[in-house]
């Protein structure tokens, strides 16, 4: 039994052969039966991009915007350009097929395909969405961690990819684990010069004197959807909004911070490195409401 819904598409991208040229855009399948092949190198280089989508009442939520970054992201890495038309299609069926559920995700997966092949695999698949409660509400523990580069890598190193949603998560699961080691919940990376960057998977936002602050995206993180949006929520309820370089004493100066990401949203962040931070609980909720409400 399973209530995941797996779709795998024919032609991820319009710049690459079908796999099968009388097929269907995408054909329905068991998620839990074999599909990959052993040589696909999405499995044996991490060399894809995927997206996670948060889904309520069967609606997918800031699709163009993980569609819009999903293409960035194939583009980071050279892959065929994937066709939005097709993967659109396929998220929402895999949306509309699942079982009736408040909260559900869909994820999407292009990979470089076989070896040689020249044609990317896809898939999206939508399953429920553990429940994220406890995170929402009672806030979680983060550590800062060095991940190792400086806050420039984006422009000095582009092929080490900070900042696009490659399938090679090992490094930020290795992080979560390390995070989990000391007692936390979930790690906040920084560079080796000093600056916040990102969660393992989550974007930080600090309420800051009555403004919203985020990282900048430009140095080497992932642009947010839900930071995004939050920003949005802000700017509809007059709270001023700003991408800045942040150092340590500015997120030890914040009045509160937040990790927000698909799935989970907004969690607000009651220690870091073992240091009791004030939650604005209140604010997490209209933020949270804000974010599982949306129309689009
Ligand atoms: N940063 C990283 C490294 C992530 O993996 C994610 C999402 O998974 C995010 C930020 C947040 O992105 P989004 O809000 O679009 O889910």
């Amino acid at each position: 039994m399973t209530d995941t819904v797996l779709a795998v598409l024919n032609q991820p991208s319009r710049h690459a052969d079908p796999h099968d040229p009388s097929a269907d855009a995408y054909t329905w399948a068991k998620p839990l039966e074999e599909h990959l092949q052993v040589q696909d190198l999405g499995a044996i280089r991490g060399d894809g991009v995927f997206e996670t989508i948060t889904v309520v009442d069967g609606r997918p939520q800031a699709l163009e915007p993980h569609l819009a970054r999903f293409v960035r992201s194939a583009a980071m890495l050279d892959l065929p350009e994937p066709d939005v038309d097709a993967w659109r299609q396929a998220i929402e069926a895999v949306c509309a097929r699942l079982d009736p559920v408040h909260e559900a995700f869909a994820k999407t997966v292009m990979t470089r395909g076989v070896e040689g092949s020249g044609r990317p695999t896809g898939w999206v698949y939508a399953a429920p969405s553990g429940d994220q409660s406890v995170a929402r509400t009672e806030g979680i523990a983060v550590v800062t961690l060095d991940r190792g580069y400086r806050h420039d890598v984006e422009r000095t190193s582009p092929w080490l990819l900070q900042g696009a949603k490659t399938l090679s998560y090992a490094v930020n699961m290795a992080a979560l684990r390390e995070a989990e080691r000391r007692g936390a919940d979930d790690a906040l990376f920084v560079s080796t010069d000093g600056y916040v960057l990102e969660g393992t998977r989550a974007n930080l936002v600090m309420a800051v004197d009555g403004r919203f602050v985020t990282p900048r995206t430009d140095i080497g993180i992932l642009a947010g959807t839900t930071q995004a949006d939050v920003f949005r929520f802000a700017e509809g309820e007059g709270i001023a909004t700003s991408y800045e370089l942040v150092t340590l004493a500015d997120l030890e100066a914040a009045d509160a911070l937040w990790l927000l990401s698909s799935v989970r949203q907004a969690a607000p962040v009651r220690s870091v490195n073992g240091v009791t931070r004030a939650m604005d609980l209140a604010m997490t909720e209209r933020i949270n409401d804000f974010l599982l409400s949306r129309e689009q």
